[in-house]
């Protein structure tokens, strides 16, 4: 019998980089506190520009092996973050990315945005079978920031969480990643008079694809002591990632917090304790009754597969 550590998270991301810049320190946290984490990764990428001239003809309108490379640098990522199952939704290229709102690529036959709902979610349900994870990570209904693949992955794995419940093994709790509008404000003021802004040419934090009042963030995961391995995870991603990008800036200026906190809100279960004026949780097994620590004692009658 398959035995899996009593605590088990499932994150579901559209394309390769999205896990380590997201939710990097969440899942480096998680790994190495002895919890299983399983990734599912949406699309391999293959609409995402290329960082790496010695690379720039893998893109799509030339050799179109982008997504082929991208996989090699998720290894790597996961590999930082210490995260050893992780899987494509469908397997690997079954599902294609699906390019920025509105491009022709979101018209491809294998472009996850035209995936029919049910089957993709099959998929993910197959795997929720399997590991019965309690808690699930994805993005909200605009995708976090509105790209068709993260707003996909969302339906995916809100319909999955509803077909698992009718066959009674659906997560208790379902987050989706958020970014608190304190933190954004604190950001603009923090860089308004940095060469290297991020904000630059942004007059409000309302001005944002997004950004969540405090009182509606559920949980707040310090994972500093990972900002490392999470730096590393997106490093590994360099076909996206600039060396020279404000992420890394930002990450030196703003010490590890930057990197090591990551916020969510609670779509699905019951909140647990927390602490702070908003009572914000911090950890997303929090009010679970699962253990601590990496014990694996077999999961009960139903079982692993
Ligand atoms: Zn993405």
């Amino acid at each position: 019998m398959t035995t899996l550590p009593d605590r088990r998270l499932l994150l579901v991301h559209a394309h390769p980089d999205d896990e380590s810049i997201g939710t990097g320190s969440t899942m480096a946290h998680y790994a190495a506190t002895g919890a299983h984490v399983t990734l599912v990764t949406c699309t391999l990428g293959e609409e995402g520009e290329i960082h790496v001239p010695a690379l720039a003809q893998l893109a799509a309108a030339e050799a179109d092996q982008l997504g082929g490379w991208r996989i090699a640098e998720l290894n790597a990522a996961c590999a930082a973050l210490g995260v050893t199952d992780h899987r494509f939704l469908g397997g690997a290229g079954r599902y294609r990315d699906s390019g920025m709102m509105g491009l022709a690529t979101n018209d491809h036959p294998r472009a996850f945005w035209q995936a029919d709902l049910d089957e993709a979610a099959g998929h993910l349900v197959e795997i929720m079978r399997e590991v019965r994870p309690q808690v699930m990570v994805t993005y909200d209904d605009n995708g976090f920031y509105g790209h068709p693949d993260h707003i996909q992955a969302h339906r995916v794995a809100m319909r999955a969480h509803e077909l698992a419940a009718v066959e009674g093994f659906a997560p208790a709790k379902v987050y989706w990643t958020a970014m608190p509008l304190s933190v954004l404000e604190a950001g603009m003021t923090h860089f308004a008079e940095s060469s290297d802004n991020p904000f630059a040419g942004i007059g409000e934090v309302s001005e944002l694809p997004f950004g969540t009042p405090d009182a509606q963030i559920a949980a707040r995961i310090d994972a500093t002591d990972q900002h490392a391995a999470k730096e590393a995870a997106m490093r590994a991603h360099a076909t996206q990632i600039p060396d020279t990008s404000w992420l890394y800036s930002i990450a030196g200026n703003f010490g590890s917090e930057f990197m090591g906190v990551e916020y969510y809100t609670l779509a699905v279960g019951e909140k647990g304790p927390g602490s702070g004026p908003y009572g914000w949780e911090d950890d997303l097994f929090a009010g679970l009754d699962v253990a601590d620590g990496p014990d694996r004692s077999p999961v009960g009658a139903a079982g692993l597969r």
